[in-house]
């Protein structure tokens, strides 16, 4: 049903560039992993938009790590699983807790500002289902501090050359191996040959019509991996974040940290009620998955589109000095958090599935890696517990680099000659964003908090339609390939959703 390269070439006659590593994706995963990578090999990085351009720059809450000398990560562990319904990869999760104080450590020592107390020790938050305070923070922009540090240490390394504005459209691959990807750079379609391949290219939010997530989310590095023949897994796990700000104008939308519970907020409904007393014994600051239910039911019931968050009990100056960020974005909108209760819904948010991988980030492609929100080591189990995905980006992202710095140390190119053939009618771009829409609202409709096995068959059979109605034709720009993507991904989400007949964490199935 699917062809294996969405553009036509010859890797015999187009242009090549070659590197030892390369890496697409410059979020803090792709960064990270490149700043571990030995100096003595050359390492091209990419991103399809600017470097700032991503989910990792917008994450706010923090970065979850057992620092302190008690015992805190058994409870960390155990936190992870039980938010992911102990669906979780258990050696995936030590890895994670075990190994996140020396990442911290890296960061910080890379020029990462970490909030702080008087007394110069790290200060740290509480975020749905934490039993400790152990999130880690920059005021509500922790993404942006971290992305800042990596990106000056990445622009002081020699061997390390990042390429904005560069498309990857697929990974080259023979004979079960990955050699490289081709790309496109303003009109320029070439090749990267390169001895190893890492996919940091984040989540998926784009395939929903309601999302967290940057525009780049559109699922390319999980899309292309499948066509290539990696394996993908737990795709019907999807992230639904409790508390987006509800804004009926605006589909891409500004999220309401989990920390601001965290600080003692709490969820209302329009009556004003203090809900979640009534879903979970740890009430606003319950895993997502049940506090986003719990929030679509209460809408439901009222038929209201939005409930409310209120933290107009807390000190104004300490609200306005611990969520700048959220305080101005709200009042932008003509909410002020110090007086008035915040409108929010569920939105996408995360992927907890995606490209299968050992501990190490090796995928079942000789020669390709993956990291970070792309990547599933199983981690997450069925649900993410929060401030989990910073983390893991840097913890398995600093594994990807040490597997690669012994990986490739005798290393060779490989080149084959490889052909795609593109015999497909030209379609036109208004045709391609009607196909997009749809797709989104498919999903939307069928493969949100609540779906149903009736739902989730509708939208096989209307995913199915697309992705054929797209295989006939061609068009040489992104919004082609990122449509192909999105539809690709949603027809992953949809039938593993599928094959899952019991609700599991994210995945709540309903009668029809
Ligand atoms: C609003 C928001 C708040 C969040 N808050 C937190 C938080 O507080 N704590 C936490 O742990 N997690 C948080 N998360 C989740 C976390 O930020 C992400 O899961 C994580 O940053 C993903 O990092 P990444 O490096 O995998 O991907 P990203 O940071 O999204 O980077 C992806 C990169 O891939 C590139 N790319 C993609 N496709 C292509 C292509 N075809 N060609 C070339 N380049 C490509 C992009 O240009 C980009 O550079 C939040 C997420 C959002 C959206």
């Amino acid at each position: 049903m699917y062809r294996r390269y969405l553009t036509k070439f010859d890797l015999d006659k187009v242009r090549k560039e070659y590197c030892n590593v390369l890496i697409i994706g410059t979020g803090i995963a792709g960064l990270y992993t490149a700043v571990n990578i030995d100096e003595k090999y050359k390492v091209l990085m990419l991103a399809k938009n600017s470097i700032k351009e991503n989910n990792s720059n917008l994450a706010q809450g923090g970065i979850a790590a057992c620092i302190s000398k008690d015992n805190d990560k058994k409870f960390h562990y155990m936190d992870t699983l039980k938010a992911g319904s102990f669906y979780n990869n258990e050696g995936a999760v030590k890895i994670l807790v075990e190994e996140a104080a020396e990442n911290i450590e890296k960061l910080i020592e890379f020029g990462t500002n970490f909030d702080r107390d008087e007394k110069n020790f790290l200060r740290a938050t509480k975020e749905g289902g934490h039993s400790r305070r152990r999130v880690l923070h920059s005021k509500d922009e922790t993404g942006k501090e971290i992305i800042r540090a990596l990106t000056v240490k990445v622009k002081k390394r020699k061997n390390i050359i990042i390429l904005e504005d560069t498309f990857a459209i697929d990974i080259l691959t023979s004979k079960g191996r990955c050699i490289g990807a081709i790309v496109k750079s303003g009109k320029e379609i070439y090749c990267i040959i390169s001895q190893v391949v890492v996919l940091a290219t984040g989540g998926i939010g784009q395939v929903y019509q309601n999302t967290t997530n940057s525009k780049i989310a559109t699922g390319d590095g999980i899309a292309m991996a499948f066509r290539a023949g990696a394996e993908i897994v737990d795709m019907e796990f999807v992230q639904f974040h409790p508390t987006a700000l509800y804004d009926e104008n605006n589909k891409k939308r500004f999220l309401i940290s989990e920390a601001v519970r965290g600080e003692g907020a709490i969820l209302r409904n329009s009556m004003g009620e203090a809900f979640m007393k009534k879903y979970h014994k740890l009430k606003d600051l319950a895993p997502r998955d049940i506090v986003s239910r719990a929030i679509f039911n209460e809408m439901n019931k009222e038929n209201k589109p939005c409930v409310f968050l209120d933290i107009t009990h807390k000190d104004k100056d300490f609200i306005k000095n611990r969520f700048p960020n959220i305080y101005n974005q709200c009042l932008l909108r003509g909410i002020d958090i110090t007086k008035d209760y915040i409108p929010v819904c569920p939105v996408e948010h995360y992927i907890m599935g995606g490209i299968k991988t050992n501990y190490n980030g090796r995928t079942n492609i000789v020669g390709l890696y993956a990291c970070g929100e792309a990547a599933c080591t199983g981690v997450h189990g069925a649900n993410r517990l929060a401030s989990n995905s910073l983390l893991e980006g840097v913890v398995f992202g600093n594994r990807v680099a040490k597997d690669i710095n012994s990986y490739i140390r005798n290393g060779n190119y490989y080149i084959y000659n490889i052909k795609s053939d593109g015999d497909q009618e030209l379609v036109e771009k208004d045709r391609i964003e009607e196909l997009r829409k749809n797709a989104r609202k498919i999903m939307e409709k069928h493969a949100f908090i609540l779906r149903s096995k009736k739902g989730l068959e509708e939208a096989l059979i209307r995913i199915k339609e697309i992705l054929e109605e797209l295989n006939i034709y061609k068009r040489d720009d992104e919004s082609f390939y990122e449509c192909v993507n999105i539809m690709t991904v949603a027809y992953l989400i949809v039938s593993d959703a599928l094959k899952r007949e019991t609700s599991l964490g994210s995945h709540a199935l309903v009668e029809n």
